[in-house]
């Protein structure tokens, strides 16, 4: 497949059947690369914009079949004979199209960690979910940040659009305006995610300044026609004080919105951090009991705000 000649994007799953990220059943398309860096996130292997290998070291025979496929000569063998270890030039492994490496691995140590797909590839995958969605269903892309790739993602969300498929995309809010802007006409829902109210304590969680958040917010208050819900990971003692809580009320209101889906961080990404060389960071972080999250909640509807603990939403 020649890439340069197809519109498309990369993308690492997509999943059919999920009924917790927009209303009815849904197909969730994940897209790779995500300018923010969230201590908790649950899909690192989306983080990364392009392509690569998923390395799982329990089932690595050190064989080296791996090694002597690629072309690219980005894997290294390291740690001696007692103990050994592969490691993988991530960087350069952007360019490869082939994963020759994961074909070589006889053991299924090696997986694709993302791909290419074209717009007519993506489009027909997800027509082929269209008859199990029900009236409400539809498409929601993620990741990774699907607006990321705007060209990708506002051509998927126009041709679904035009075919009636209801249209919703999660968002971490932190790209360029002009790279949300055109896919506003083809959305139907936007859930966006507001993770701290205070600059330093947000840039504290996820590496990046919230001003590009919070200012796209306030445009989309003003640009988007469709339902937006924004979304709060709770991460225990860190962004879940009542200052917090009340700031971001607040920030919510005076938008104009009024909907917050709150939702538990959990440790189940975490041996996707081994899978991509990374390194998970919250793992001594104790979850908050259901008891707070209920309580959180009851703050913000006292605040005003239409408050959704986890998958108990109304759509
Ligand atoms: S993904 Fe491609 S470049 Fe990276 S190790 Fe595998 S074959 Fe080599
Ligand atoms: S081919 Fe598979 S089992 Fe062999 S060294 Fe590479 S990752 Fe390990």
């Amino acid at each position: 497949m020649d890439q340069s000649t197809l519109t498309g994007g990369y993308i690492f799953d997509i999943q059919g059947f999920s009924v917790h990220d927009g209303p009815g059943c849904r197909t969730l398309i994940f897209l790779k690369g995500c300018p923010l860096r969230c201590l908790w996130c649950s899909n690192p292997e989306g983080i990364r914009p392009f392509p690569e290998p998923l390395y799982k070291e329990t089932k690595c025979l050190f064989d080296l079949y791996c090694l002597q496929a690629c072309p690219y000569k980005t894997i290294k063998l390291t740690g001696g004979k007692e103990t050994p270890r592969l490691e993988f030039d991530r960087d350069k492994c952007a360019h490869c199209n082939t994963y020759d490496c994961v074909k070589a691995c006889l053991t299924g140590a090696l997986g694709q960690g993302g791909y290419f797909i074209s717009l007519p590839e993506l489009y027909s995958r997800i027509e082929r979910d269209r008859q199990y969605w029900g009236v409400n269903g539809g498409i929601t892309l993620t990741g990774g940040e699907p607006f990321a790739q705007p060209e990708f993602t506002t051509g998927i969300l126009k041709m679904c659009y035009e075919a009636f498929i209801h249209t919703a995309v999660e968002t971490c809010g932190d790209i360029p305006w002009n790279h949300i802007e055109p896919s506003l006409p083809w959305l139907d829902w936007i859930f966006f995610d507001l993770k701290h109210m205070d600059e330093t304590a947000h840039k504290l969680l996820t590496s990046s300044s919230n001003r590009t958040i919070l200012e796209n917010a306030r445009r989309l208050a003003v640009s988007f026609k469709g339902r937006l819900v924004f979304r709060m990971p709770l991460v225990p003692g860190r962004n879940d004080s009542d200052e917090n809580i009340r700031a971001t009320a607040e920030f919510i209101l005076s938008c104009g919105f009024k909907e917050l889906n709150i939702l538990p961080v959990h440790h189940l990404g975490r041996e996707k951090y081994l899978l991509t060389g990374q390194t998970y960071m919250l793992q001594d972080l104790e979850m908050n009991a259901r008891e707070q999250l209920l309580a959180i909640k009851d703050r913000f509807i006292e605040l005003g705000v239409s408050c959704y603990p986890g998958s108990e939403t109304p759509f």
